[in-house]
């Protein structure tokens, strides 16, 4: 790690808490997450607090613009726990300018007496519930451990809680999923009003028990034809329902995009504390240890971050492009130039013009972005663009 100096120490970073325990592993699950147990997070909380004491000796008080609670699954601290985190992020951390403080939740442990108070009192303004479907069968396929009836009751008791904003996590393209069931989620999400929507086409991850079913022919995906049709209907029922897409799978009511996120898409500094937790700072980028024991070890050792992968200007770039044409409002063309010291349609031109003529991108103020078209084949695009950056690069025009 870079030697600690008033000169190299980031104006403020975004606040990663990664809370890494579940009730049970869902079966398309590849997150980092464990078996809950009171003594795994008794020990786990001790450790977070020495993180937090860590880095600030590094950097003295960091201010955090945002912080983030994800699992895992966070509601399944107990109120002092909630209570706990919050004074250790009070005390190693500046959170007087902090913009939100969203803590992800699940429908079966939300309700928890006592949870969504404490969090409203500690500053919590966004829970992002991670609802999925709220059809039953649906659920129990993924394994969740709530049924469609929780799920309702949890996003009731968020607004009873009198936190400020919603989130709603959704799945799209699973198996034994109709476009009708699709339909029927989004119809039941929108009835909640909830602020902002995540709505994720279901990725197969190797090693999981989904994975497996459908390898099998246990279980069969919807067809390609009907994943797309999946995802402009999404597109659509939101446009009308007043949500404006601002990333491919992210959708919010005006004022209410997820800043932390906002933040990543656009390379902001943050800290990730907890096992299994990224960093990216000062160009450099680490991961924490994923198991507590081996997180333990690396704090006891004074060993964070000491293997951190250094973010050379070409990775840099790659990952300002890959990034950004996430979001609807694309690729900054004056922003890249700054940072690149070259010109992005210069590079590129044979490949946008391409792109732009058949309708997967727009270039419109001074920005190149990817059209919901563009978006449904953007592993694609973004393959051929980045290549074309290389073959730039590799011509000694870098
Ligand atoms: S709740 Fe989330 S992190 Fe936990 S097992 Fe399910 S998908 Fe994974």
């Amino acid at each position: 790690m870079r030697e600690t100096c008033a000169s190299c120490t980031p104006e403020s970073v975004l606040v990663y808490v990664h809370v890494p325990f579940c009730v049970r592993k869902c079966r398309y699950c590849a997150f980092v997450s464990q078996t809950y147990s009171v003594e795994a997070v008794q020990t786990y909380m001790a450790l977070l607090e020495q993180e937090m004491a860590w880095w600030a000796g590094q950097y003295g008080r960091l201010r955090a613009t945002t912080v983030y609670i994800g699992g895992g699954t966070p509601s399944l601290l107990t109120p002092a726990q909630v209570a706990r985190l919050f004074d250790a992020l009070e005390r190693f951390f500046d959170l007087g300018q902090v913009r939100e403080i969203t803590l992800e939740a699940n429908p079966e442990s939300v309700m928890a007496p006592g949870f969504l108070d404490t969090a409203r009192e500690r500053g919590v303004s966004r829970i992002s519930l991670g609802v999925q479907s709220f059809h039953d069968h649906a659920l129990r396929m993924l394994g969740r451990p709530h049924d469609r009836q929780k799920a309702l009751q949890a996003a009731h008791a968020v607004r009873t809680a009198g936190i400020a904003a919603l989130s709603l996590d959704l799945m799209w393209g699973l198996p034994g999923q109709s476009l009708e069931m699709w339909h029927d989620d989004l119809q039941q999400a929108i009835f909640l009003e909830p602020e902002h929507l995540s709505c994720y086409c279901l990725s197969l991850e190797q090693g999981t028990e989904l994975a497996g079913c459908v390898l099998d022919n246990t279980l069969t995906l919807p067809t390609e034809e009907c994943a797309v049709q999946m995802f402009e209907h999404g597109c659509l029922a939101l446009d009308q329902a007043g949500y404006e897409q601002y990333e491919i799978a992210n959708f919010a009511q005006p004022g209410h995009i997820c800043q932390h996120n906002w933040g990543y898409w656009t390379g902001r500094s943050y800290l990730g504390l907890g096992p299994a937790a990224v960093s990216t700072m000062h160009g450099k980028r680490w991961t924490n240890a994923f198991s507590l024991d081996a997180y333990a070890h690396a704090l006891a050792a004074g060993i964070l971050g000491k293997d951190a992968e250094e973010l050379d200007a070409h990775t840099q770039l790659h990952e300002m492009v890959m990034l950004s044409l996430r979001t609807s409002a694309g690729l900054d063309l004056s922003h890249f130039q700054a940072r690149a010291g070259w010109d992005f349609l210069h590079c590129t031109s044979s490949i946008v013009e391409q792109l732009c003529t058949s309708g997967l991108a727009r270039i419109c103020s001074n920005h190149f972005s990817l059209t919901r078209e563009g978006m449904l084949v953007s592993n694609t695009i973004l393959a051929t663009v980045l290549e074309c950056m290389d073959h730039y690069a590799s011509a000694g025009n870098m």
